[in-house]
């Protein structure tokens, strides 16, 4: 395609090329000819080159008694659930759980605030009510900040009672996302995916509408646009395609699927965009780079999906 695309160009700028000149009977420009010649193969090859690959972004018609729910998961459908911001916990509080003191600290710099760990937190803005020359260490991957620094960096945050090291991104408490409201619904269809022959498919359609941001949103009370919803994804109906529905289930109960921001399509503000767990949207080919085959997808997405704090343990954690 991109062959026939620069002959139509340079055709159009320079149309009275005499074809005879091919033949090198008279003298023309080498460049030209070489075009010349670019354009007779293209017309050689009009199968080759009209017929790209077709993009199939949806599965054939599914009627509706073909649509079944998933076996081990359990309804076909859920909304957002919007939990309670846990109240009367400041960030001191959340943070004390993470940290241990540090009673001397390395001669090394905070990464937060860039000033030496053994002179008092460089972070300047509203100020949090803890010393500016305490340090701390986070207790799992031990890494280590001034507090003020780790506080701010908290306050800066959606406030929902976990933290994440900036450094190696471990994450601790419960992470969880702004997604705006809407509903997941989840069922088995009965085509199958290109590279899973051998089963069915698992599709997802996500539907959220447009609303008025909330306060954890990037321009609180400003309206947000929801392009492209319902939005239609698929996963092979597996082993490991059913352990990744149940990851993005608890994905899209801690609100970590969608959220508000800029497309990176568009360029449009305000508006719903992918949360990096990426998704299949393309049923029947992979033009985009979101569809099938994809033999590392599932792997991937898994390994998305642990970024945020979501692996098998959490499946466990929210039957509680
Ligand atoms: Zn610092
Ligand atoms: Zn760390």
């Amino acid at each position: 395609a991109a062959v026939i695309v620069i002959a139509v160009i340079i055709v159009n700028r320079v149309p009275t090329v005499p074809v005879k000149n091919l033949n090198g009977s008279s003298p023309v420009n080498p460049a030209l000819a070489g075009i010349t010649g670019i354009l007779m193969s293209a017309a050689g090859l009009p199968v080759c080159l009209t017929r790209p690959p077709k993009l199939v972004l949806h599965p054939p018609p599914v009627s509706k008694s073909e649509i079944k729910s998933i076996p081990g998961v359990s309804n076909t459908s859920r909304k957002t659930t919007k939990k309670q911001a846990k109240k009367g916990k400041t960030p001191e509080e959340v943070l004390k759980k993470y940290l241990q003191k540090v009673r001397h600290p390395p001669d090394e710099d905070c990464t937060i605030c860039m000033e030496r760990l053994t002179a008092p937190s460089g972070y300047k803005g509203p100020q949090p009510t803890v010393k500016p020359d305490l340090v701390g260490k986070l207790s799992r991957c031990g890494h280590i900040y001034h507090i003020y620094c780790l506080v701010a960096m908290y306050n800066n945050g959606n406030k929902d009672g976990s933290l994440q090291c900036p450094t190696c991104k471990t994450i601790y408490g419960v992470k969880t996302g702004t997604q705006p409201p809407g509903k997941m619904e989840y069922h088995l269809i009965p085509h199958s995916l290109p590279g899973h022959p051998d089963c069915k498919t698992i599709r997802i359609i996500y539907s959220i509408p447009p609303g008025i941001q909330g306060p954890e949103h990037p321009n609180p009370g400003k309206s947000f646009s929801a392009r492209g919803f319902p939005r239609h994804c698929y996963l092979p109906d597996s082993e490991k395609g059913r352990k990744v529905l149940k990851l993005l289930l608890v994905a899209w109960d801690r609100r970590l699927i969608f959220a508000i921001g800029t497309s990176s399509t568009t360029g449009e503000s305000d508006t719903v965009i992918w949360n990096e767990v990426h998704h299949k949207t393309e049923f029947g080919s992979n033009l985009t780079g979101h569809g099938y085959p994809d033999a590392n997808y599932l792997d991937n997405v898994l390994a998305e999906l642990a970024a945020q704090g979501i692996s098998e343990d959490s499946t466990a954690q929210e039957k509680d």
